[in-house]
């Protein structure tokens, strides 16, 4: 959600932030915007509404900008309508100071009425703006407040979520950059420094970035950094190594990210079970979870904690854990687990989800459980993420980074890296080697049967096409398939805008029943299993109503054909493990359905790839 990117060293900074404004395009925004520190010494600011291009074009008609200190934007509109006026950088209203920002300050109504009392004249109606003007009221070099000291003195009067870049034309060689609850990371280059949102902004210009925590202030020239608490309490840095590859990021042959990512899952499921499973003792490796195994073992209780895909993810998970491991499991979304004062007995594990680790919700959740006294687990892609930081022991997807706004591989990663956990535990609680080792080889044929399945891509997209027109969709499934219906509903909302739930095939003759009419395509995840028979009998109801069937069944099952208009195949997995198959084709529909009515998959409207706001 929302992109940072700045820059301060010796080079044009105009063609670095947008370049970076573009590597930062998938995270999802409304408007962006730059300003650069020029050579007659005065801030300049370009914003536009929409698409980075038209800052680009903005930009060019204007000559461009010079300088090698600048600041840019892409915003996501929390407060304030997607406007030129709303969109960052802000600056004050006197000193040459230009702000960005992504998050929420909570209290800006408050501090905007005292500094109007003051006379200042806002001109948007965001609540970065107030940033901007709070830290020109407080910028007092005379009396040694200068822009490190004027930033620190007004975080400690914001309250909400902040990752901030400031930079101020009186202090033309200073940049300050602060988080609090939103991402940031600064990279170190010869002479320069990048400061981003995340890597893949960074590393054409850097292999080593500064990770900030919650409260720490940055201050950076060209010669070096210090970094502080908003209390100025000096901090020694920690500094990571990037581990991305330029390469990882670009799209190569393919049309759209999300497609690439489709195509790289069994790839990427292999590189997530590389090295972890000892097939001979029957036990999972996982390095992360070792120093915390006897916790795990005596457990009494998993809550397993995400929001969107990767709550879908989870709610496996928790099949997982108790068929497997035997341990009682509940799966919440986090943002309603947080606000409904959860009990957290003694041997509670709390397990957080999230692909980019910077979902501001589960972060919140974890925060209570681990506060309440839960152990906490991270299943995070993104390495050295906040929530991956902050978790007491967790597993990485490594599953490469995942940028297409609609998440895929991420979402087999986490469900693979939970069925890992699952084993993990179970092993060491009750499981047979034998019985493990059993599992362990089926997880491994995996990404084969993915390869098959995107094989009949083609046919996929045919059935697409049949029912493409059409504007309200069913996805129905059972046990473990149940999430994967929903899944398949959320793929086909987020990028073709088409109106799909997902639920209990048993629910729907509870009362969704009633909005099947003639022609509704229902797709139903029928594939062989213990509920096989049970599935049969829903597909029967609705074609009863004259709803159009799509089955996703298992190769060589004939019966489903008399059943079903069309039927889309997968290999035979069992049950436990068929999520990671079935899901596959309802991703390529939900492509191929975006792709037909024209919309553009990567950039679906309103989508943030990492929501960071609560
Ligand atoms: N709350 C700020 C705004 O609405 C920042 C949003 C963002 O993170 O892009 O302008």
């Amino acid at each position: 959600m929302c992109g940072i990117i700045a820059y301060i060293g010796s080079k044009r900074a105009e063609s670095i932030l947008l370049e970076g404004l573009k590597r930062l395009e998938y995270r999802g925004y409304d408007s962006a915007g730059v300003a650069v520190i020029e050579p007659d010494g005065h801030q300049h600011v370009c914003r536009a509404v929409g698409r980075v291009a038209n800052l680009e074009s903005k930009l060019e008609a204007a000559g461009g900008f010079k300088g090698s200190v600048g600041i840019a934007h892409t915003r996501w509109a929390t407060h304030g309508g997607v406007t030129e006026a709303n969109a960052h950088p802000h600056t004050d209203d006197q000193l040459g100071i230009a702000l960005v920002h992504n998050g929420i300050i909570e209290n800006y109504a408050s501090l905007r009425t005292y500094l109007k009392e003051q006379g200042h004249v806002f001109t948007s109606e965001t609540d970065t703006e107030v940033l901007a003007m709070l830290i020109g009221e407080l910028y007092d070099p005379e009396q040694g407040v200068d822009l490190e000291k004027a930033v620190q003195a007004a975080l400690r009067e914001v309250t909400g979520a902040y990752a901030i870049v400031v930079t101020c034309e009186r202090e033309p060689g200073v940049m300050v950059c602060a988080r609090k609850g939103s991402p940031l990371l600064i990279g170190i280059g010869a002479g320069e420094y990048i400061v981003a949102s995340d890597a893949s902004a960074i590393i054409a210009h850097a292999t080593q970035a500064i990770t900030l925590d919650d409260y720490n202030v940055v201050k950076i020239t060209r010669e070096g950094f210090r970094t502080s608490t908003v209390d100025d309490v000096e901090l020694s840095p920690k500094v990571m190594k990037l581990e991305l590859e330029l390469g990882e990021i670009e799209l190569g042959a393919f049309s759209h990210y999300m497609l690439k990512e489709i195509y790289e899952q069994p790839n990427s499921l292999r590189l997530c079970m590389k090295g972890r499973l000892d097939k001979r003792e029957g036990t999972v490796v996982l390095g992360g979870l070792e120093e915390f195994s006897k916790e795990l073992v005596r457990s009494k209780r998993v809550i397993l904690t995400a929001q969107g895909t990767a709550l879908h993810a989870a709610m496996i998970g928790e099949y997982l854990l108790e068929d497997f491991a035997k341990i009682p499991c509940e799966c919440e979304y986090a943002s309603e687990f947080r606000y409904r004062n959860p009990i957290i007995e003694e041997g509670s594990v709390v397990l957080a989800v999230s692909q980019s680790g910077e979902t501001a919700d589960t972060l919140a959740a974890l925060r209570e459980a681990k506060s309440r006294g839960a152990l906490s687990l991270g299943v995070i892609n993104v390495v050295g993420s906040t929530i991956a930081r902050d978790t007491d022991a967790g597993v990485y997807l490594r599953v490469g980074p995942e940028i297409g706004v609609a998440s895929t591989k991420a979402f087999t990663g986490q469900v693979m890296v939970l069925t890992m956990i699952a084993l993990f535990m179970a092993r060491r609680r009750f499981m047979s080697p034998e019985a493990s080792a059993r599992v362990m080889a089926q997880l491994e044929q995996i990404p084969d049967l993915i390869e098959r399945v995107l094989d009949t891509n083609d046919q996929i997209r045919k059935v697409t096409e049949k029912h493409v027109e059409r504007d309200n969709w069913l996805f129905l499934g059972r046990g473990y398939n149940y999430p994967t219906a929903l899944e398949g509903a959320l793929k086909l909302k987020e990028i073709s805008y088409i109106h799909a739930e997902g639920m209990p095939a048993a629910e729907m003759k509870h009362g969704p029943i009633a909005l099947i009419d003639d022609g509704m395509p229902v797709v139903f995840i029928a594939n062989q299993g213990p509920q096989y028979d049970k599935v049969l009998n829903n597909i029967e109801e609705v074609r009863s109503r004259g709803g159009h069937v799509i089955a996703v069944a298992t190769e060589g099952d004939k019966q489903i054909e008399s059943l079903a208009e069309d039927v889309l195949y997968v290999p035979d997995v069992p049950e436990a493990l068929s999520p990671l198959v079935t899901v596959v084709p309802l991703q390529l529909l939900a492509y191929h359905a975006a792709i037909l009515r024209g919309h553009d998959v990567d950039k679906p409207r309103n989508l943030a790839k990492s929501v960071t706001v609560e």
